[in-house]
């Protein structure tokens, strides 16, 4: 494990997993026991923010979904203003930072301002949410590809390379896709895939929440809805979904109560 402290007047872009806590690397452990300031998103689960040392000031920067507590570009610039006032300062973000995570813009904004920074991944969902539940992203019989995307609507349309997610021998992670969830499978079943191919919605990965609902391209969205699922939640669509049933685990000892 480095041990390097947290460095005054530095800007620490820290993953913290999908939500269980113990998911955390050591470094961001370590990050979030030296932290003077949090900036943290919505995403992050109230577990990993209960790892965070007491003494730190937090900051709660939002993003839930049409609720942006501060604008992206404020974040920025709290960010630069926060360690030139000698902070160590933790930047908190759900799962991995350089995916879908806008880690990207932050991190330019702070080498454009000369602040010192370091960035920490994170498990992204995808891989969180594959262990917990069952469905591996890749599979020597099924997929020999893994691609994630965003299903974030833009003015109620969704552009993205169908026929190039429409392949057999592939595993699709469809982030921020709850509400685009329709289009999704439509789309698919359009560019050729076939309506029952494997598809999956799972509510809160690796929390005590977590909930897994399979069905296939056509089915998915009615029983998506009846399920009357929480954010966040996260598709996956390949013939990997057919192996949850038999690599199942978590979800049993959630219902257990461990
Ligand atoms: N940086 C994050 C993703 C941010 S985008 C990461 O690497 O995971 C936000 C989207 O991530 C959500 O809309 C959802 O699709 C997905 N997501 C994040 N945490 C999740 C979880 N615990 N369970 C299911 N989906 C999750």
């Amino acid at each position: 494990m480095s041990q390097t402290p947290a460095q005054a007047g530095t800007v620490y872009l820290v993953g913290a997993g999908p939500g269980d806590a113990d998911l955390l690397t050591l470094r961001a452990a370590q990050l979030l026991l030296e932290a003077d300031v949090l900036v943290y998103d919505a995403l992050v689960s109230a577990a990993v923010l209960d790892r965070v040392t007491p003494t730190a000031e937090r900051i709660y920067a939002g993003k839930e979904r049409g609720n942006h507590a501060i604008a992206q570009e404020d974040i920025n610039h709290l960010l630069v203003r926060l360690a030139k006032e000698g902070k160590r300062v933790v930047r908190l973000k759900g799962g991995d930072p350089y995916t879908f995570g806008r880690g990207g813009e932050e991190v330019e904004t702070l080498a454009a301002s000369g602040v010192p920074f370091e960035v920490v991944p994170g498990v992204t969902a995808a891989a969180g949410v594959a262990a917990y539940t069952g469905i591996p992203l890749t599979h020597r019989k099924h997929a020999q590809a893994c691609v994630f995307v965003t299903g974030h609507l833009q003015d109620g349309t969704m552009n993205l390379d169908w026929p190039g997610l429409a392949r057999r021998r592939q595993t699709v992670v469809i982030y921020m896709g709850l509400h685009g969830l329709p289009t999704v499978c439509a789309k698919l079943i359009e560019h050729g895939l076939p309506a029952d191919w494997p598809a999956a919605i799972v509510q809160q990965g690796t929390t005590r929440n977590q909930r897994t609902v399979t069905g296939t391209l056509a089915s998915l969205p009615k029983l998506a809805d009846e399920a009357q699922l929480k954010a966040p939640t996260l598709i996956i669509v390949g013939e990997t979904v057919t192996l949850q049933s038999k690599l199942s685990w978590f979800e049993h000892q959630a219902w257990l109560g461990n």
